[in-house]
């Protein structure tokens, strides 16, 4: 099949978190973005599996960018999730120690905190610990309190910032794997690049390199410097809604010898998250992100040291994320080998955090970039910088929920019981500006199916209400990427 050639200023590599916070940035300059994915949704990567803190900046070294943007990028949250509507919560985090050594932790990490510029920041006793949260074990003697932390949902924050790019006109291709980076010199012999997918041929004068895992690869066709990701898998279990105020902060344990233990901490949806484990993935790509008995079974155990009635059942679910590591710190800055592209590379914990402030500082590389090869790279007058979510109508009043039936009655038709999801909320995801026609598309969107029953019951209507949106047939609609097609065919013909 030929494919589609397309022209571009700025050509981003990869929808996660920090590509698509980089999009909605230059989405406030008139020229022209692309985001290409290479799955069929965004957040796909590590940004739609980790354990949604907002960190607080105490953690990081000083003077690393780790540290610059960990700090800025938890100031940054309040705001915008007021301004993309995406659940966040300033819950603040607990490192909990559970003897001298650990506390020695406590205090280094504190005097980091103090150096990163962390704000509010507090040592307190066990009791005072307990007194905060009383499933606490007996065990811990003191912890450092960072009122600062806070909660957030990444993948909808990631397509919150997705979204609103893409109402400033930035463009998204979903499900179209960069397989090949060439550099030319394109009409009046300006540097140039040419970028293939399946389905395009896209000329862009600067790429962005914000793959994930994939950024050696990306880096390696474009001729460019050896990134060698290491990665590391990190499980997780997520316990169902009726357990979300077991615990009302995040709480760490403090690092020792057997590794950085887990954290207990509600979501910003309202469910108890236990996890991550830290494993060397030996599996291939298709199953690094499955999780085992032994994994699960495993955080449990190190969960129940820091909140020993974490109860057994309750769980929901579980999932694992990837952590894309490169060396000791972020690697972001224009490559030293092939002008025009920028890396943005090693992205591992807090890249979630860090992510906003991140887009600012490249999308600044971007646009000096796009000035040097005579783009006019000038601020919109008319940039959008607000983006209406979809409303939760489990969160509603009943006055909210009649109102909202007065207007389109398809809000008072519950497709999810668990999570308590109308049709009405399910066709808005559909109709969003970035839509993706998919039963895991839907349900990072509206929640749909991420309930007790994990879409049981809901699915097959979601299913059809995806089939008459996307016009496709019944049994065409798909989980997630390609080959995860639901239907089978017909048992009989009615
Ligand atoms: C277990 C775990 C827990 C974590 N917890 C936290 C936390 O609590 N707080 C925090 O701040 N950070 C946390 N992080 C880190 C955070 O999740 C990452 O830093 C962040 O998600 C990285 O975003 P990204 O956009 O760089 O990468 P990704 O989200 O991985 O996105 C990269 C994208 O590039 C795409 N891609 C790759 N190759 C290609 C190609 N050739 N063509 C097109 N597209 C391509 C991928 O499909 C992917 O969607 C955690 C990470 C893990 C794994």
């Amino acid at each position: 099949m030929e494919s589609s050639k397309r022209c571009t200023d700025v050509l981003i590599v990869g929808g996660g978190v920090a590509g698509s916070s980089i999009a909605r940035e230059l989405s406030r300059y008139s020229i022209r973005t692309l985001l290409v994915e290479k799955r069929e949704d965004l957040a796909r990567g590590a940004s739609g599996a980790n354990s949604g803190i907002v960190h607080a900046g105490y953690d990081p070294k000083p003077g690393s960018l780790m540290a610059k943007y960990n700090v800025k990028g938890c100031a940054m949250y309040p705001q915008l999730s007021r301004d993309l509507e995406f659940p966040y919560r300033p819950v603040g985090s607990l490192v909990i120690a559970f003897d001298e050594k650990g506390m020695e932790t406590v205090r280094e990490l504190y005097e980091r905190g103090l150096e990163n510029g962390v704000p509010d920041m507090e040592i307190i006793t066990g009791d005072q610990a307990r007194r905060m949260e009383p499933e606490l074990s007996d065990a811990v003697v003191g912890a450092l309190y960072a009122k600062s932390a806070g909660i957030i949902s990444p993948y909808e924050a990631t397509i919150a910032f997705a979204e609103n790019a893409a109402v400033n006109g930035v463009e998204f291709l979903l499900e179209e794997p960069v397989y090949s980076i060439e550099k030319i010199k394109a009409g009046t012999e300006e540097e140039a690049f040419v970028v293939k997918t399946d389905h395009y041929e896209i000329e862009a004068k600067v790429v962005i390199n914000a793959a994930g895992a994939g950024a050696g690869l990306v880096s390696s066709m474009a001729g460019a410097e050896k990134i060698e990701i290491s990665e590391r898998k990190g499980e997780y279990t997520l316990y169902d809604r009726n357990l979300g105020g077991f615990v009302s902060t995040v709480i760490f344990q403090t690092p020792d010898e057997a590794g950085k233990g887990v954290l207990v901490t509600p979501t910003a949806e309202g469910n108890l998250l236990l996890g991550p484990s830290s494993d060397p993935i030996e599996e291939g790509e298709e199953t690094a992100t499955a999780t085992t008995q032994e994994g699960q079974d495993k955080i449990f155990k190190m969960g129940r040291k820091s909140t020993p009635n974490l109860p057994f059942g309750g769980a929901i679910t579980g999932f694992a994320g990837i952590r894309a590591v490169f060396g000791s710190d972020f690697y972001i800055k224009p490559s030293d080998m092939v002008p025009g592209l920028i890396q943005v590379a090693g992205i591992c914990s807090p890249g979630l955090t860090s992510a906003p402030a991140i887009a600012e500082d490249v999308a600044q590389m971007a646009v000096q970039l796009l000035k040097e090869r005579g783009v006019d790279a000038s601020l919109k007058e008319n940039w959008i910088s607000k983006r209406k979510g979809i409303p939760s109508v489990r969160e509603m009043s009943w006055e909210e929920r009649n109102a909202l039936c007065q207007e389109d009655p398809s809000f008072g038709q519950i497709v999810c019981r668990c999570e308590t999801v109308t049709e009405g909320q399910i066709r808005m995801a559909l109709r969003s500006p970035i839509p993706v026609y998919t039963i895991d598309g839907v349900k990072r969107r509206c929640r749909a199916g991420m309930g007790r029953c994990q879409g049981s019951f809901c699915s097959p209507v979601v299913m059809r209400l995806i089939s008459e949106a996307a016009g496709i047939p019944f049994d065409q609609v798909r989980k997630a990427g390609k080959g995860t097609e639901i239907g089978q065919g017909k048992l009989k013909e009615i």
